[in-house]
C-alpha cells in the first residue's frame, strides 16, 4: 500500500488511546486502522486523489528542472531512482484508494 505512518489516536471501537496505522496515498489519508482491535475507517478519496495525482504529475517536470539547475551532477546520478513515475508505487496507491472507497461504501450501506 502507499505510505504508512503511525499515531496514537482514540479508537471509537476500543474506546481507548491506541496505536493506529495511517495509510496515505500521496498526501491523502485513506485508511486509519487500530492496531489493537483492527477496527479501520476507510475514506473515499478517489476524486481528490485523481486531482492530487494530476497536480503531482504536472508539477514534476518543473520540480525536476529546478533540481537539475541546482545540482546537475547529483540530479543525473539520482535519475534511475527518481524517474518521473514510479509505476509500482502508483499501482499500490490506486489499489489502496479504490479498495478503501469500496469499503467506505459498504460501511455506509445500512442493508449490508
Ligand atoms: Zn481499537
Amino acid at each position: 500500500m502507499g505510505n504508512v505512518e503511525h499515531a496514537t489516536l482514540r479508537c471509537h471501537h476500543c474506546g481507548q488511546e491506541t496505536r493506529h496505522e495511517l495509510a496515505y496515498a500521496g498526501r491523502l489519508l485513506v485508511v486509519t486502522s487500530c492496531t489493537r482491535c483492527g477496527e479501520s475507517i476507510e475514506r473515499d478519496v478517489r476524486g481528490r486523489y485523481l486531482a492530487d495525482l494530476r497536480q503531482r504529475m504536472l508539477s514534476k517536470p518543473r520540480r525536476m528542472l529546478r533540481r537539475f539547475r541546482r545540482h546537475p551532477v547529483g540530479f543525473t546520478t539520482s535519475l534511475p531512482r527518481t524517474t518521473v513515475l514510479k509505476p509500482w508505487e502508483l499501482v499500490e496507491e490506486v489499489r489502496l484508494v479504490w479498495r478503501a472507497a469500496a469499503d467506505a461504501r459498504r460501511h455506509d450501506d445500512p442493508t449490508s
